[in-house]
């Protein structure tokens, strides 16, 4: 048998090594389904470890105590500047990188996953040809499409230039230029401008709606506003570009809107304004699977395509695009493969975006419920009451809970803060179980932590519909 001519059958495929296709394949071999794992890459973990949530949150975790020692004054401690070695900030987050792919690897093993090399691409609805790879061909009977997405582009705007970057060029942070513009006020802009300002960049933000992290409430990103306000150099909201020409100095950019920047030429310029789906070069004509007019694949709540034997999880079906959106629909989609009876049935997903402070949020939002004429009740607790973040200096925050004005359920909760990430999956159990203002408000929150402004904004409702209930 000649190498590259080989075909190979499989009873599942899966297509794409990232948190969908790798969440999909561990959890079928783990029902007994016998799975073939097919990455483009020779790694495993797809955007999310290579060039996403991973290094993203270890360049983060380095912007972190750069802040935290600037802090550090404020409560009486004075460092020396710090010096940054770039290299060796670049030899951390690859070292985090390879020890996760190590283990995402010793998992495919262990379960009895076959993992292989290449670039598949459909050739009906039981057939991929594998380009790059060792096999030429898999045969199968059924198929989950999780290729991920991608940067989108700025089309007629962008230039080619290494000064010009996507989220994964500048997570190789191969220089700090001296300026940088960040092109979309979005997770992507705000996260990694926090990392290059950090590192010691002047960062300017151009955000074409007019404001930042559109899909959060306002009230939740006004702290962060504040605070980036004062760290980067200038945040622009309405306001786009319209020209890029590259120079020997720079990129020299032309812009349109309600705030133009100051300045015209940076060193560096980060395109942020979103991603596009993975569906272009899969061969999909060549089977049942339909788009939407965005290129997304369109699925029902089991993730089945329009091909039959054809479904798809992650980045590739849809917003929201976050690594465990991805990681669940890939478990509920091999459990169906494997042939139990589940469905994608979720009250909420949370998002968590980890700036400095952290917002995140899960539920209903106060916009979505103004939109939808939805009936709410919204309780806030400011973080100036909290023993904690008086204690750490981070009164900034705001605990806000939405409530369903009769009976007091949990639809939706929003946190900014210092760890509001990690205090995010208290509301989602709470939303998930159906619980009611008093559940929260009763359950004994330890003290002094952040998760009290928890009980307490709960306490406010239960306080309103006890007054309600006597009148
Ligand atoms: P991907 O992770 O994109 O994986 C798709 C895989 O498919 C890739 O490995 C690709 O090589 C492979 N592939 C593509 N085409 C083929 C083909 N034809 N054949 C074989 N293989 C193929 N989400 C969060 O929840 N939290 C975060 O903190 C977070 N931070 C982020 C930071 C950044 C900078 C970015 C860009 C994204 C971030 N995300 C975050 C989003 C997260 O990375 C994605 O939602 C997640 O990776 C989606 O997983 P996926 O499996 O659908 O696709
Ligand atoms: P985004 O959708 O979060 O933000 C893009 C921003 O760019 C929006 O605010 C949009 O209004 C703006 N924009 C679009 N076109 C523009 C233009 N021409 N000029 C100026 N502004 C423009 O997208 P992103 O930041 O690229 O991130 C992509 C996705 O990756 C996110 O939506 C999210 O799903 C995922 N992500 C998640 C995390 C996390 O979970 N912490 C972190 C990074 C990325």
């Amino acid at each position: 048998m000649v190498v590259g001519e080989f075909t190979q059958e499989t009873d599942l495929l899966v297509i794409g090594g990232g948190p969908g296709g790798y969440s999909a394949a561990f959890r079928a071999a783990q029902r007994g389904v016998q799975t073939t794992l097919v990455e483009a890459t020779p790694f495993l973990g797809g955007e999310c470890l290579h060039h996403g949530c991973i290094p993203s949150k270890t360049l983060l975790a380095v912007a972190e105590i750069l802040g935290l020692a600037e802090h550090a004054k404020a409560l009486g401690i004075e460092f020396a500047a710090p010096k940054v070695d770039l290299d060796a900030v670049r030899a951390w987050k690859d070292q985090v990188i390879v020890k996760l792919v190590k283990g995402l690897d010793s998992l495919c093993k262990r379960y009895g996953i076959d993992h292989v090399q290449g670039r598949a691409q459909f050739e009906d609805s039981r057939h991929v040809a594998l380009l790059g790879g060792e096999v030429a061909r898999i045969r199968f009977r059924k198929a989950i499409i999780a290729t991920g997405s991608r940067p989108a582009v700025l089309r007629g705007v962008q230039v080619d230039s290494p000064r010009v970057m996507d989220s994964k060029s500048a997570l190789g942070i191969s220089e700090i230029p001296a300026h940088l513009l960040v092109i979309g006020g979005g997770y992507i802009g705000l996260e990694l401008g926090s990392v290059y300002s950090a590192l010691g960049s002047e960062v300017t933000v151009v955000e074409m709606l007019d404001r930042l992290l559109p899909g959060a409430d306002g009230d939740l990103v006004r702290p962060l506003a504040k605070r980036l306000g004062k760290q980067l150099h200038e945040i622009c909201l309405s306001t786009r570009v319209t020209r890029m020409t590259d120079s020997d100095k720079g990129i020299q950019v032309a812009f349109e809107g309600k705030r133009v920047p100051q300045r015209e030429l940076y060193e560096g310029v980060l395109v942020a304004v979103g991603r596009r789906p993975n569906t272009q070069e899969l061969g999909l004509s060549n089977t049942g699977v339909e788009l939407d007019d965005h290129g997304f694949i369109q699925v029902d709540e089991q993730f089945r395509t329009a091909d039959k034997r054809i479904y798809a999880v992650g980045d590739v079906v849809g917003e929201p695009m976050l690594a465990h959106h991805a990681i669940h629909q890939g478990h509920v989609c091999a459990d169906i493969i494997a042939g139990r009876d589940a469905v994608f049935d979720v009250r909420a997903v949370p998002a968590v975006v980890f700036t400095d402070p952290e917002i995140a949020w899960c539920g209903l939002t106060e916009d979505e419920a103004k939109a939808g004429n939805i009936p709410i009740c919204v309780k806030k607790m400011s973080w100036v009451a909290s023993g904690r973040a008086t204690a750490i200096g981070r009164t900034d925050g705001l605990t806000k809970i939405i409530f369903e004005p009769e009976t007091g359920r949990i639809l939706g909760v929003g946190i900014t803060g210092a760890h509001a990430g990690e205090m995010i999956a208290e509301a989602m159990l709470a939303i998930e179980m159906g619980a009611v203002a008093t559940d929260l408000a009763e359950t004994i929150h330890a003290h002094p932590t952040l998760s009290e402004t928890m009980g307490e904004a709960a306490a406010l409702m239960v306080h309103d519909l006890e007054k309600v209930e006597r009148q």
